[in-house]
């Protein structure tokens, strides 16, 4: 096993940000897993080190410093037919696989489930951690079950979808089992039939002016590359971690006081009490759509997505982010909650 010391974190992160790892490995197969976990029990050097997975680093902020944490970055490959029924293909893809390289091969093999998760940054072993969603698709619909190797035991074995606890970007993985497992493979069950049209006005549009009427599985992905591309940045050319806030969910009467003075505003009745405000437009209408916090901004084409223009550090963003916090709460009322964790 190659376990390096001191490694600089800002290349494996999306945000290009964070200082360096105290120790690293890349994971490439289960068998690895079992020889770190031999080595980090014998070799007091990595005792009391907590491990921390990483994927593509497209959904965490990284501090600045040495983290004292042993990182695996898991590049666990692998991509193969379980099982195939008139109806439906079941897929086991190995939680290093690109998420992205994953939905292109199996809308070209004619599979739907993946197609609105199109060109989602990072791996498929995170896919389940906060059940990625868009567009009104989320993966918990697709999975079947999370192949984990259990840190403690050294254990493999799988979990069921149910047992999972899939919520709203959420799931075991983010909370109870939070440092528990590493996912080393996920099972997702794909649809053979006519896929489902994402219900979303832009993608109703971008169909009308395309003059496409029943739009292909090929189609839909190419849809929602489409207007993914003009909202969001490509990290590899600006770096970002995506929606930088969650969507607040606040009582009815906060929405309809802000409703008397915006009565344009979209926002989304979640139940008899409850009212989602999308955190952009709290943010755009706060006036912060394109505007410098020092070296981070908030992206001029999306007020939901924080950029790394100049090189900022972990310092810089959680400044900008408390601003942006304290202007909204000032302006609204209403407190943003980060999307990203912060390591
Ligand atoms: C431009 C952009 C757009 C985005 N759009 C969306 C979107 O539309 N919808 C959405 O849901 N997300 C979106 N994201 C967020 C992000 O892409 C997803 O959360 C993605 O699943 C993170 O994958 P990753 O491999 O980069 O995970 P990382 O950032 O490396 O890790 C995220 C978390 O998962 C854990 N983890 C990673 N791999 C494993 C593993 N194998 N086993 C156990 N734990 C693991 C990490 O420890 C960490 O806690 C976007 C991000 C960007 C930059």
């Amino acid at each position: 096993m190659n376990i390096q010391d001191y490694v600089d974190i800002k290349s494996y992160s999306t945000l290009k940000v964070g200082g360096q790892f105290r120790y690293f490995c890349i994971v490439s197969s289960v068998y690895d897993l079992t020889s770190i976990w031999t080595i980090v029990h014998t070799d007091v050097r990595y005792k009391d080190i907590p491990i921390f997975i990483l994927g593509g680093g497209s959904n965490i902020i990284f501090s600045d410093g040495v983290l004292d944490v042993f990182a695996l970055k898991i590049e666990i490959k692998g991509f193969e037919i379980v099982s195939e029924e008139q109806n439906y293909v079941d897929i086991k893809v190995g939680a290093g696989e690109i998420w992205d390289e994953i939905v292109s091969r199996t809308v070209s093999m004619g599979l739907s489930g993946f197609e609105s998760l199109s060109l989602i940054p990072g791996t498929a072993g995170a896919s389940p951690v906060q059940n990625i969603g868009a567009y009104g698709a989320e993966v918990k619909d697709t999975i079947l079950e999370v192949e984990v190797y259990e840190i403690e035991t050294g254990k493999v074995f799988n979990i069921s979808n149910k047992d999972c606890k899939f919520g709203y970007r959420d799931s075991i993985f983010k909370g109870e089992a939070r440092g528990k497992y590493i996912i080393t493979g996920v099972t997702y069950r794909l649809s053979k039939s006519i896929p489902r049209l994402p219900d979303y006005p832009g993608i109703k549009s971008y169909f009308i002016d395309n003059n496409i009427n029943i739009p292909t599985l090929a189609q839909i992905r190419e849809a929602i590359i489409s207007i993914r591309q003009s909202k969001l940045p490509n990290p590899n050319e600006i770096p970002n971690v995506g929606s930088f806030f969650k969507n607040p969910i606040v009582e009815k009467v906060v929405a309809h006081k802000i409703k008397e003075d915006y009565p344009d505003a979209k926002f989304f009745s979640v139940d008899d009490t409850h009212t989602k405000v999308p955190a952009g437009w709290l943010i755009e209408n706060a006036g912060l759509k394109g505007k410098s916090f020092g070296k981070v901004s908030m992206y001029d084409k999306n007020a939901l997505v924080l950029v790394n223009k100049e090189g900022a550090t972990c310092e810089d963003v959680i400044r900008a982010r408390d601003e942006i916090i304290k202007i909204v709460k000032d302006k609204f009322g209403i407190e943003l909650v980060q999307e990203p964790e912060i390591l």
